[in-house]
């Protein structure tokens, strides 16, 4: 099986690339589902190697004769369509995917997430690809109060983000629809784990504390998240790109739902600091308050279940960014992030 995984030198592609070269013997084990024995015979990676894209990420498997790297854009139609030929499978990551930042300019967003996934959409219809996995996210559906969104909800996005999110899935189901494209569809909640890029909330308050700087908190931290480590999340792929049904939406959850503010006092536990390192700010503009995913379908169809529970999996990351630094200073010199 030759898959080609777009955005693979990012934080959830890479772990992806990393799962599939190294198989589940290379994963943390634990009580959960582990990973399909997928066995590819290539890996194709193609990412523009954005700001979060980043070749390190790769190192460790980037002597396996099947990884093959292609720095490129999947807005570019005639190197999408060059790439894409030979692959039975496409697992889709790539994406911009920082909310802030679409607050500040969403140009991107709409570019790479919506047209960017419509070339490669032509280009797998075009060369009859065997499947096409689109990776997605829970906050397409907006903010929930109370319950858990099941795969049918109504998508109601409330961040340039999401919505340009949203319109990628609409399309990809689509070319389903349409065109009887092999599609499947994950809408996962918050990743956390090694090499995310620290810009995002556990990196950036892990990283500032461990240098003894502050930590900026949104609003009243009240806003309430789901939080997955980012392995159970590329089991979850894998056993939908192994066996969901065409044309299908599965959620991947942790079932942990953290205040932010709760998630802070964990961090700052983890990094031996006090509530004098946090510095409150305002809220960030159309704040969700809360995700919940229902993940039953995944569960019963699937067998997915996560194996790496919050407590373990935040003093594993913690501990990853200790040992790192050389991975993540650089990284935030370069985009001036604190
Ligand atoms: P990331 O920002 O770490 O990685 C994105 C990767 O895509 C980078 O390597 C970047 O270089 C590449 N890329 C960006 N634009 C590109 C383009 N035009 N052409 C080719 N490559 C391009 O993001 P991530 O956190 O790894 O997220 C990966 C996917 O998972 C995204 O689709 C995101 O929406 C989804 N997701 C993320 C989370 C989360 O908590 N991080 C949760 C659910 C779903």
């Amino acid at each position: 099986m030759r898959i080609l995984v777009t955005g693979g030198a990012g934080f959830i592609g890479s772990e992806y690339v990393r799962m599939l070269l190294s198989g589940p013997s290379g994963a943390p084990g634990g009580a959960g589902s582990t990973a399909p024995q997928l066995a590819p015979s290539a890996v194709t990676v193609l990412d523009k190697l954005t700001y979060s894209g980043n070749l390190e990420n790769l190192a460790v498997v980037r002597d396996d004769p099947r990884l093959r790297f292609v720095q490129g854009d999947i807005c570019d139609p005639a190197l999408v369509d060059e790439i894409v030929a030979g692959h039975d499978v496409i697992v889709h990551f790539a994406a911009e995917s920082h909310v802030d930042r679409s607050i500040n300019g969403a140009a991107p967003f709409v570019t790479t997430n919506v047209l960017g996934t419509q070339t490669l959409l032509d280009a797998a219809l075009r060369h009859g690809t065997g499947r096409f996995v689109h990776v997605s996210t829970d906050e397409v559906y907006g903010s929930i109060e109370e319950g858990s969104w099941t795969e049918g909800w109504p998508l109601s996005p409330n961040s340039p983000y999401s919505a340009s999110k949203a319109g990628s899935d609409l399309l990809a189901l689509s070319y389903h629809r349409t065109h009887g494209m092999d599609v499947v569809l994950t809408r996962c909640s918050n990743n956390y784990g090694p090499y995310q890029f620290p810009e995002k909330v556990i990196p950036l308050f892990v990283t500032n504390l461990l240098d003894g700087g502050t930590v900026p908190l949104y609003g009243d931290g009240g806003n309430i998240r789901d939080w997955l480590h980012v392995h159970d999340h590329c089991v979850g792929i894998a056993l939908v790109q192994e066996k969901g049904r065409a044309g299908e939406v599965y959620h991947i959850g942790g079932g942990t739902e953290l205040t932010n503010k709760e998630l802070t006092g964990r961090l700052l536990e983890a990094c031996g600091v006090g509530w004098d390192r946090v510095v409150p700010v305002a809220d960030r503009k159309g704040h969700d308050r809360r995700y919940s995913l229902d993940i039953s379908k995944i569960s019963e169809e699937l067998g997915y279940a996560p194996s790496i529970d919050l407590e373990r999996g935040l003093t594993e990351t913690v501990q990853w960014y200790r040992d790192n630094r050389a991975w993540w200073e650089p990284l935030k010199a370069r985009a001036g992030v604190a």
